[in-house]
């Protein structure tokens, strides 16, 4: 029988919810088999045909599921590997709900949302909890206590103690203390009106995380206590932080593991030594290194999210802090921007928009021998770029931008021609690729056999093989049926690579994604 944490969040989006959830999970998980699931309450079936400008980036699973950012969070703190079961949207929930009243499961009866939505919530939970052999079940509610969407979550979540009985469950419920400007006094209000939504609900929390820009004074954690009905040592400081990997550390000053160890019997024992270590290298250092994202969206950091903590986590194995640019490349007029850059990325993305820019960018990273990592789209554009300006194939295109291209040099996957649906049908997940001996790409895998994430309809044309690799480029990984290039590199450049797939969605503190690891340390030379 696993023990239950219900995260929830008030006040106001953006509180670093998912963060927090996943750094409770990452003090855990030394000692427990944490399993993390997310509650969105939206009716789309999965986040993956959503723009990421409105949701931030969409993260990809090993097993091909595409889920919510907050996933990345717990992958990189808490270790696992995810499943898409994991996710629990509101357009799975009544997608299975449908289909079972349409196969006649409900024998007859009026189907509502009490009890059959929120049994169907809770069954879903004690199926995964079963089927991982889950020690904590750590279960985060989307959203803000109060919105309409998340109540049928809620509700579930209330019901869930009866059955798994007051000392197996623990609700923790993040909010917010402003220290308003003039007033200039930590302010209880907020937190007290968020926990009574809750309260109405049912749910009294029994861990308070209060969001602020100051460690939480004893007078406030004693008003808020009093309030709310929680013990004084039950209300946390939820520090504002330059760097998220500091939340764990933070967490634990508050003494965490305690109040999780007295409410859920268990015996939390964090080890923290060589996360602090990396945190405190990229903190302690005056060493910085410049690095650009180039692409569209790019307005949005959260579109990127990933990659930013890819940058971070081989900054803190070499020591240096690394400064992030958005170069946004559909406004791009000179290349003005990129001579302080020491690194550039072109990350993954779709359509038209800011391709001109970013095969501008690639030809002068190329030509001045600056290093560059290409993600997906960014390989893609790199195949472009060096067919039209090295190999001379007039006007080569992706057919993705130009389907009447006269040299199609990225072209849709074989089994993509048919596919008319949009959610979930891309070639998704996690894919294997042989690499060549002696590239840099082997030199920074340090393995022949090698895997990454995939999220993609197109490909490096095989009719075009040969003729860029007689120009100079090397396809340094190929899928194991040898048709498909998943990695390549230029020979005669310091660092020039790209990858079909998405390194950044499988690097960590503790094990930074060697392609990103090898940009950095290029670039900082
Ligand atoms: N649009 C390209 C494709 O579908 C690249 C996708 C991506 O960068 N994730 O192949």
């Amino acid at each position: 029988m696993p023990k239950w944490i219900i995260f929830t969040g008030g006040v106001l989006s953006g509180l670093g919810k998912g963060i927090a959830s996943a750094s409770v999970g990452m003090l855990l998980s030394s000692k427990y088999r944490v399993v993390p699931v997310k509650c969105d309450g939206y009716l789309n079936v999965d986040p993956g045909t959503m723009n990421p400008v409105e949701h931030g980036e969409v993260f990809v699973l090993e097993d091909g599921g595409e889920v919510d950012m907050d996933f990345g969070h717990y992958e990189r703190f808490i270790g696992v590997n995810c499943k898409s079961e994991w996710n629990l949207t509101m357009g799975k929930v009544f997608d299975r709900i449908r289909k079972k009243e349409r196969r006649g499961d409900y024998l007859g009866k009026t189907v509502q949302y009490v009890p059959h939505v929120t049994n169907l919530i809770k069954e879903w939970w004690f199926e995964i909890a079963k089927k991982e052999n889950a020690e904590v079940m750590l279960i985060e509610i989307g959203g803000t206590t109060g919105d309409i969407e998340n109540e049928l979550f809620l509700e579930a979540a209330r019901q869930l103690k009866n059955e798994v009985g007051e000392k197996n469950i623990m609700y923790t419920h993040l909010t917010y203390v402003p220290v308003p400007f003039g007033v200039n006094e930590q302010k209880s209000k907020p937190t007290q009106q968020s926990i009574n939504l809750l309260r109405q609900r049912g749910i009294t929390p029994d861990l308070i995380i209060g969001r602020c820009s100051e460690i939480l004074t004893d007078n406030i954690k004693e008003k808020i206590a009093v309030f709310c009905n929680v013990k004084k040592e039950a209300v946390i400081t939820g520090l504002d932080v330059d760097n998220i990997y500091k939340i764990p550390l933070v967490f634990e000053k508050e003494n965490i593991s305690k109040i999780i160890s007295k409410k859920l019997r268990l015996k939390v024992k964090p080890k923290l030594k060589k996360w602090k270590e990396l945190v405190e290298n990229t903190i302690n250092t005056e060493k910085n290194v410049n690095i650009a994202i180039c692409g569209k969206y790019t307005g949005l950091e959260d579109s990127c999210a990933s990659i930013v903590e890819a940058l971070k986590h081989s900054g803190a194995h070499l020591k240096y802090e690394v400064n992030i640019f958005f170069i946004e490349t559909s406004k791009l007029s000179s290349m003005k921007k990129l001579e302080d850059m020491d690194g550039v990325i072109i990350p993954g993305g779709f359509g038209e928009r800011g391709t001109n820019g970013k095969i501008e960018v690639i030809k002068y990273c190329r030509e001045t021998n600056k290093p560059l990592l290409g993600i997906c789209y960014g390989l893609q554009m790199a195949v472009v770029e060096f067919s039209r300006n090295v190999c001379e194939l007039k006007n080569a295109n992706s057919t993705e931008i130009d389907k009447k291209t006269e040299n199609p040099v990225i072209d849709i996957l074989p089994e993509q021609k048919e596919i008319t649906e949009k959610g979930g049908t891309m070639r998704l997940g996690s894919y294997p690729a042989i690499l060549k001996k002696n590239t840099k790409t082997h030199e920074l895998y340090k393995n022949i056999n090698v895997s990454e994430r995939h999220r993609h309809r197109f490909e490096v044309n095989p009719i075009f093989h040969r003729v860029i690799e007689n120009n100079g480029f090397i396809i340094s990984g190929m899928s194991p049926n040898k048709k498909l290039a998943e990695f390549i590199e230029f020979k005669y450049h310091r660092y020039f690579i790209g990858c079909q797939g998405h390194p950044e969605l499988k690097s960590s503190l503790l094990k930074p994604a060697p392609l990103f690891y090898g940009l950095v340390k290029a670039a900082i030379q």
